[in-house]
């Protein structure tokens, strides 16, 4: 009898790709996932916190979240039908890309971007077409127009692009819709408070255009796990086919609502983080050795000479945690932090400073 592993049934596809992880570390400063440095506030919490002491928590959190759909069609100026809100922004992403890849299917892909597109779509059987960033480490929309043109079936374009920074510019996004209508053309803008860019405003004229946003990091709710997705509404009414029932906990859909109906106490903090960005830039641009890639994020990507993971070991035993960027492709000397309190950002750039000299001089 001959010898038989279960994972023989796992899908090869899945067997042969590496799982999503983050190694834990200690640290002080934490400026590792792009998030919000700033916690939402008190008193926001305490009233959350209220509300979920009134309500029962042996019932079922509403069907259909249309008080939050309908909160995020006057934040984002869309309609509440095609709206869907996810378990974080990554729930509707699998969701979208549930409905549309099968084995044979291709999605496209600019590259480096965030990983989980790649993860899920491989995971789905999907054909997975990465089209390199160019070497200043912006999108090479020829390129992808080129790819575009020979075949696709959904196309994820993440502006802000995690982890490089860098915008999609409108005008090449409109000429992809328009010359592409039978491609889905998804644009994640999980950091679109920290650019002030939007293509929301094109969703009226092409259905083949999907926005994800994400309460993750401007509305500093990573904890809670809310993100959403805006779309045609015949689309987001396939979409809503694959999404599991109840989602979204009762808690992060109060939480969420809250946020947008008092985002105007948030924005103060996301224009401090944005001035900081530029500051950040500006300081880590003087040091020797470093070379800072411009972004319209909450973080930025560097480069140094030297070994990625010494930099890296180093800021640590300074207190600092940032992410080694350096397996994704185009980035083996690169590192991305982010942006966080004047504070931090200060002692990230005396830090770094300190290392630098000190490998220079050890060379
Ligand atoms: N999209 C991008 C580009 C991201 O960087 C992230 C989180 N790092 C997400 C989506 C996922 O966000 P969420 O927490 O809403 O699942």
């Amino acid at each position: 009898m001959g010898k038989y592993s279960i994972l023989d049934k796992v899908k090869p596809e899945v067997r042969s790709i590496n799982s999503y992880t983050l190694r834990e570390y200690d640290y002080e400063i934490k400026i590792n996932q792009n998030e919000n440095p700033y916690d939402v506030p008190e008193q926001i919490k305490r009233e959350i916190l209220d509300f979920a002491l009134e309500r029962s928590w042996s019932r079922y959190p509403p069907f259909d979240p249309v008080e939050l759909r309908e909160e995020l069609a006057a934040y984002t100026g869309w309609n509440p039908e095609g709206i869907l809100a996810g378990n974080g922004s990554n729930e509707i992403i699998q969701c979208v890309l549930e409905i549309i890849l099968y084995p044979g299917r291709k999605l496209i892909l600019p590259s480096p971007t965030f990983t989980v597109y790649k993860l899920i779509g491989t995971v789905l059987g999907g054909t997975v077409q990465e089209v390199p960033l160019k070497s200043d480490l912006t999108f090479d929309c020829d390129a992808i127009e080129a790819e575009m043109a020979d075949s696709g079936d959904v196309i994820i374009l993440c502006s802000p692009n995690n982890p490089t920074g860098c915008m999609y510019p409108q005008d090449r996004l409109v000429r992809l819709l328009e010359q592409n209508p039978g491609t889905v053309v998804i644009v994640d803008e999980a950091y679109y408070e920290f650019s002030k860019e939007t293509v929301a405003g094109l969703l009226g004229t092409y259905e083949n255009l999907i926005v994800f946003r994400t309460f993750s990091k401007a509305f500093s709710l990573a904890g809670l796990r809310v993100g959403y997705g805006l779309m045609n509404p015949a689309l987001a009414r396939e979409v809503n086919k694959a999404k599991l029932p109840y989602n979204i906990n009762f808690f992060s859909i109060a939480a969420a609502i809250k946020l947008l109906q008092n985002r105007d106490i948030l924005s103060g903090k996301i224009d401090e983080l944005i001035a900081e960005r530029e500051a950040l830039y500006t300081a880590m641009n003087t040091i020797n050795g470093v070379t800072v890639y411009p972004s319209r994020s909450n973080f930025m990507i560097f480069e140094t000479p030297y070994d990625p993971e010494i930099i890296f070991r180093e800021l640590l035993k300074d207190g600092l945690l940032v992410r080694n960027v350096s397996s994704y492709p185009m980035l083996s000397k690169a590192l991305r932090v982010s942006v966080s309190i004047p504070d931090d950002n200060r002692r990230f750039i005396t830090s770094l400073v300190r290392i630098m000299g000190e490998l220079e001089t050890s060379e």
